[in-house]
């Protein structure tokens, strides 16, 4: 039998709470000397209403419920933080989650030092009442955290099983219904004394902008946690913009069925592409997609300007796409189907996976407008764009490497995919000039001859007095020619000597960039640059 009393931290029970200056005063104040603010200012000089009275009503009444059934907060995720810190006892007291779900719960669990049960879902993403129904009589847990639709599934949770729980539980049960309004039924309107609801204004009604998230529950729960919530946690604009979102209702619902209409041609395009395997239903605003390399399709999306979610640590091999606009769903499509990038030149690529890194690089021997690199080691990234810019080249690396090891195995594999990808670019390698060579100065002197003759060779004279620069380590510079020549086939006659190790290896970088500049530049013959034959 839930019993609210019981479930207050006792420090709050007996807390007496922080009367603002406005809360003493229920009239129409002509002149407020109360509350020490500046009578000029800028238009927002006053504090926020405390009580927010017009939200309230506004919000009661676009859902139908009773004014004191309703807890406003810096978002929802505040209203979870405020939820656990006014019935869980730090260091004793536990929330019960059913991962994968939203990460809000545990984190916010983790910073209030309360406990996390951790509950597996069924099959078809299902609460299964009878395997939880022991936890239920664990008296240190206190709150269950159900998210229905759920983020990152998808799907909405039985009600039968909501209630079942609910009713069986002694402590409160949250129902975060954040995508509610995208498909699923809500359970506002049940009378269950410890279901408390979770909704927030950053989905269906477009304003996550304003940080505005409510908490719907049982008049007395609301009376508690207004006595430990800030007096003006909601900001006088927030409540304006709120307030005028709630005034143009029909437009919100237009936005939602259009989104709804949305994910589902989305989710028909989306079938059609190589490698999606799954795509989860959704009563949501996006998508669970299961595919057959998250890692790499995840990085190439980035490569071309477009973020999704990568939640395959959660769920293997699985993207969570938000359903965006018409255009940005194109862009995401023609993205997936490589239709938005018909390189001109001649372009190398490579795609390399393997448990330590996953590689992304191409290159675009003849273009040199499109260049991105990111490969976690700052000063690696920075040699690599002398390499695009003093070659004069289209380059593209992402590597996503086991950094939290060292960066070895990053360099390395980058090293290799690059060469990989110049190897493809310089196909059969008929009409190059194969030869280059550069003796830049700088405080140093760097001199790298190149020949993409076919053959793997590095020739190596320099040392340096650091062990790093930056991120990189400095044996790693050999190391990188090194797995460039295996790969893209080439010779590489290595020399510099100088004093700084920053200039030494960035002006082997920009020789190295030059050299290939000479090497891979047509000649007009367009023929093989070999007696043998082939190269
Ligand atoms: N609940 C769920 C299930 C969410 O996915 C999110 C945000 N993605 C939130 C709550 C957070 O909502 P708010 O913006 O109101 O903090």
């Amino acid at each position: 039998m839930f019993d609210l009393e019981k479930n207050i931290r006792p420090n709050i029970r007996n807390l007496k709470p922080y009367q603002s200056a406005r809360d003493e005063f229920a009239g129409l104040a002509e002149v407020a000397l109360d509350a020490n603010e500046n009578p000029f200012g800028f238009g927002l000089n006053r504090y926020p209403d405390a009580g927010m009275k017009k939200l309230k009503s506004k919000f009661a009444a676009f859902r139908g419920v009773k004014a004191d059934r309703l807890i406003f907060g810096n978002g929802s995720d505040e209203i979870i933080d405020l939820l656990i810190r006014t019935f869980c006892e730090p260091g004793n007291d536990q929330i019960l989650i059913f991962p994968p779900t939203f990460g809000m719960y545990r984190v916010c669990a983790n910073i209030n030092n309360v406990g996390i049960i951790e509950k597996s879902q069924t099959a078809e993403f299902q609460i299964d009442f009878e395997q939880l129904r022991p936890s239920l009589d664990d008296p240190s847990l206190k709150l269950i955290f159900i998210c229905s639709p759920n983020n990152p599934t998808g799907n909405t949770i039985e009600k039968e099983t909501i209630v079942n729980i609910a009713k069986s539980f002694d402590g409160i049960v949250v129902l975060d219904e954040a995508y509610i309004d995208f498909g699923g039924a809500s359970m506002i309107d049940e009378s269950i004394p410890n279901l408390f609801i979770l909704q927030t204004f950053s989905k269906a009604l477009g304003l996550a902008g304003i940080r505005l998230g409510v908490g719907i529950g049982a008049s007395e729960v609301i009376a508690v946690l207004n006595k430990v919530k800030p007096p003006y946690n909601i900001n006088t604009l927030t409540q304006q913009r709120a307030v005028e979102a709630l005034s143009k209702t029909e437009e919100t619902k237009r936005q939602v069925a259009s989104i709804v209409s949305e994910r589902d041609k989305l989710s028909q395009k989306l079938s059609s592409i190589n490698g999606i395997r799954n795509i989860y239903p959704s009563k949501a605003n996006f998508l669970l997609v299961e595919i057959e390399n998250a890692a790499l399709t995840y990085t190439s999306l980035c490569e071309k300007g477009i973020i999704v979610r990568d939640r395959s640590k959660e769920i293997e091999n699985t993207l969570r796409i938000t359903v965006g606009s018409p255009d940005e769903n194109a862009r995401l499509i023609a993205a997936l189907r490589e239709e938005d990038h018909v390189p001109v030149g001649r372009v190398g690529k490579c795609v390399r996976s393997t448990s330590e890194t996953q590689i992304l690089a191409d290159v675009n021997l003849d273009d040199p407008s499109n260049t991105f690199i990111n490969t976690g080691i700052p000063f690696f990234d920075h040699m690599l764009e002398q390499i695009a810019r003093h070659g004069s080249l289209g380059l593209n690396v992402i590597s996503n490497g086991d950094l939290y090891i060292d960066p070895h195995h990053t360099i390395e594999d980058t090293a290799l995919a690059l060469g990989s990808a110049f190897n493809d670019a310089l196909g059969e390698r008929k009409g190059i000039e194969r030869y280059g060579f550069l003796l830049p100065m700088d405080d140093s002197l760097a001199q790298v001859g190149i020949d993409f003759g076919g053959r793997p060779w590095l020739e190596w004279e320099a040392t340096f007095r650091a062990t790093h620069v930056g991120e990189m380590p400095t044996e790693m510079v050999s190391h990188f020619f090194k797995s460039f020549t295996d790969t893209a086939r080439c010779n590489l006659n290595i020399k510099v000597e100088g004093d700084n190790d920053h200039h030494k290896i960035e002006s082997i970088f920009k020789a190295f960039a030059r050299a290939i500049k000479m090497a891979v530049r047509k000649d007009e013959s367009g023929i093989l640059p070999s007696t043998k034959g082939k190269l």
